[in-house]
């Protein structure tokens, strides 16, 4: 399996602390199947600034070090970049990485509370220089859930969004699990990955979660989501459906 968005980098963000950790989670993830992880340390957030050629260069000791310690996996270069305005001049200046460093499909983190309003302008200036943008765990942003019209509305403008495998496994809680199966029915999700950050309370549990997909939409989807973290690498095409919106039931006749 391929884990498109992983903190496994050692002394980097809020993922491991130094390359013992780092180690561990790479057991981990064969453990769980995965034999590929594009490492996503987070940019512009506030806290953690890496730009694109750090993250080269730890990619490059990284998979240095797999190769000693003989455990099969390989990582490829990527960032979770917090959405900022200058988001595309910084682009240009090379500090931005697209995933796998294609030139294309690039990770865009939203706050946690809300989407900023100049969202849909900068989706849209992306998608003209070339980029993809792949909007990540929108299930935890807390105006997503509270009005997934914006979303929609953002896909059908041309993003791609990515859902984090702990949400539908229910470790963000019911509300978040929920909601992660509508954006799987309603074509609003593109990609399942980790966003794996150690071995305890942000472990990977990628298998676990296509496991819960299979079982509730077949393995037909399972197969979807993973071909199209496949074609993300090689720079291709996904598969993508008509978005539709959320439905929502109704509450005591409220709505
Ligand atoms: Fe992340």
């Amino acid at each position: 399996m391929i884990d498109i968005h992983c903190h496994i980098l050692p002394r980097t963000d809020d993922g491991p602390k130094d390359v013992a950790e780092s180690l561990q989670m790479a057991q981990q993830a064969v453990l769980d199947g995965i034999d590929t992880i594009i490492a996503t340390p987070h940019h512009k957030n506030g806290q953690y600034d890496n730009p694109k050629s750090l993250i080269l260069d730890k990619v490059q000791e990284m998979n240095q070090r797999l190769e000693e310690e003989n455990i099969n996996l390989t990582i490829l270069p990527g960032q979770e970049v917090r959405i900022f305005g200058e988001l595309l001049e910084e682009y240009k200046l090379e500090e931005i990485l697209t995933l796998n460093n294609g030139g294309q499909y690039l990770f865009i983190e939203f706050p946690s509370n809300h989407v900023p309003r100049y969202t849909k302008k900068l989706i849209y200036d992306l998608q003209l220089n070339g980029l993809i943008p792949v909007i990540v765990h929108p299930e935890r942003n807390r105006e997503i859930i509270a009005e997934p019209e914006l979303l929609y509305q953002l896909v059908k403008d041309g993003a791609l969004t990515q859902v984090t495998a702990s949400s539908i496994t229910g470790s963000f809680g019911k509300t978040i699990q929920k909601f992660s199966m509508q954006l799987i029915e309603a074509e609003l999700t593109h990609f399942i990955a980790s966003d794996a950050h150690n071995i305890t309370n942000r472990p990977f549990q990628l298998a676990q979660s296509y496991g819960a997909i299979e079982k509730k939409y077949g393995l037909d989807s399972v197969y979807v989501f993973q071909e199209n973290a496949q074609l993300l690498i090689s720079g291709k095409n996904v598969y993508k459906e008509e978005p539709q919106r959320v439905k929502r039931k109704k509450v005591l006749g409220i709505f």
